[in-house]
């Protein structure tokens, strides 16, 4: 039996790294999955190994930082696959990296919008459709945000994450009313693109003495960063009803990095 079946998920920032792989482990258990990302030709090759292998997908051309477009991606996968049960608030970037004192007001905004405003937009606009059926919210925060607070360069990222966390608790809260669970999963280095969309200013945190490098070290398990299956594991596990008294928590998957 698949645990999915007949169930619908939408993923944001589901084109690469820990987005794409939870589509295709979702789609491997039965769901139909709403692929939401801005770059649209990499989301084309994760729908086609989801149709490949049988499952259904459909992709949705947004930028989360805008308000009227997400409402309409969620409401395009409502439409097309006609209920919703599993959100996974997922998008994010690191942006730029460099010290407070450097850091442009622009840029803070764009990394707080893209990672934070970006899944309450998520969360707000799937509530109509979740609310009738309960459902499972998944948030992507991160280590940096709670624990780990590493990363020198990165008080917006950082900052951006913490606020995912205590936004995934009000949430479950608020939500419990609709029989909706809320978890917040805190990734460590996890070897994805994400480096593509990080701007370090080197020059600036020399100073500072902190060298920025991604993917961030190793954990006591490996020598290396995790792998996006094994966040995709989690999340598969949250979004299925196995997890069922599980809501307001949130959930490392780390290798025990930040107890170094
Ligand atoms: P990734 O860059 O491989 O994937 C992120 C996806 O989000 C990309 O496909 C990108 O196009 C999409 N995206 C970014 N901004 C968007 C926007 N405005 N609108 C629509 N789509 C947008 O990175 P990843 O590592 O898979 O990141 C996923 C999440 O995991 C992020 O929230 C990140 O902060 C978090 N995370 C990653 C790590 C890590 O080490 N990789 C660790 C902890 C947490």
């Amino acid at each position: 039996l698949k645990i999915l079946e007949n169930k619908v998920a939408i993923i944001t920032g589901a084109a690469s790294g820990i987005g794409k792989a939870t589509a295709l482990r979702l789609a491997n258990s039965g769901a139909a999955i709403g692929l939401i990302d801005l770059k649209e030709e990499k989301a084309e090759s994760v729908k086609a190994e989801i149709v490949k292998r049988g499952g259904k997908a459909l992709i949705v051309d947004v930028d989360l930082k805008d308000p009227e477009r997400v409402k309409q991606g969620i409401d395009k996968v409502v439409q097309e696959f006609g209920r919703l049960d599993i959100v996974f608030a997922n998008a994010g970037i690191n942006g730029v990296v460099t010290t407070i004192e450097d850091f442009s007001p622009e840029d803070w905004d764009t990394t707080l919008e893209t990672n934070l405003k970006s899944t309450f937009l998520t969360v707000k606009y799937s509530i109509p459709h979740l609310k009738d059926n309960g459902g499972s919210i998944i948030i992507t925060s991160s280590v940096n945000g709670n624990r780990k607070f590493s990363g020198t360069g990165m008080s917006a990222y950082s900052s951006s994450k913490a606020a995912q966390m205590a936004f995934g608790k009000m949430a479950a809260l608020e939500l419990s009313t609709y029989k909706i669970r809320v978890n917040i999963i805190c990734p460590g280095a996890i070897n994805t693109n994400i480096g593509e969309n990080t701007h370090p200013n080197k020059s600036k945190l020399k100073k500072v003495q902190i060298p920025v490098e991604y993917p961030q070290g190793s954990h006591p398990l490996e020598d290396k960063p995790g792998n996006p299956e094994q966040v995709a594991s989690l999340v598969h596990f949250l979004a299925s009803d196995e997890s069922n008294h599980i809501s307001g928590s949130e959930i490392y998957v780390d290798g025990a990095e930040t107890l170094l």
